[in-house]
C-alpha cells in the first residue's frame, strides 16, 4: 500500500469539497436537501418513536398494581 492523503470529505449530494460550516455537506442547501430526504423517510419511523420518547420520559415509579 502507497501511502495516499487524506482526500477531503466529499458532499454526499453534489460531491463538492465539504464546507466544514455544513459538513457532512458543501453548503447550506445540500444540507437542507438530505435532511428532507431524511425526515421524509424517517416519517413512519418517527411515530414509532414518539412513543418510545414518553415511554423514556417516565420516571420508573413501582406498577400501581404490585402487590407484596
Ligand atoms: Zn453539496
Amino acid at each position: 500500500m502507497t501511502e495516499t492523503p487524506k482526500k477531503a470529505p466529499t458532499c454526499s449530494i453534489c460531491g463538492k469539497p465539504v464546507d466544514p460550516a455544513y459538513k457532512p455537506f458543501c453548503s447550506k442547501r445540500c444540507a437542507n436537501v438530505d435532511l428532507h430526504r431524511w425526515l421524509k423517510g424517517s416519517y413512519v419511523i418517527a411515530g414509532g418513536r414518539a412513543d418510545e420518547q414518553m415511554a423514556d420520559e417516565e420516571p420508573a415509579s413501582p406498577p400501581p398494581d404490585d402487590k407484596e
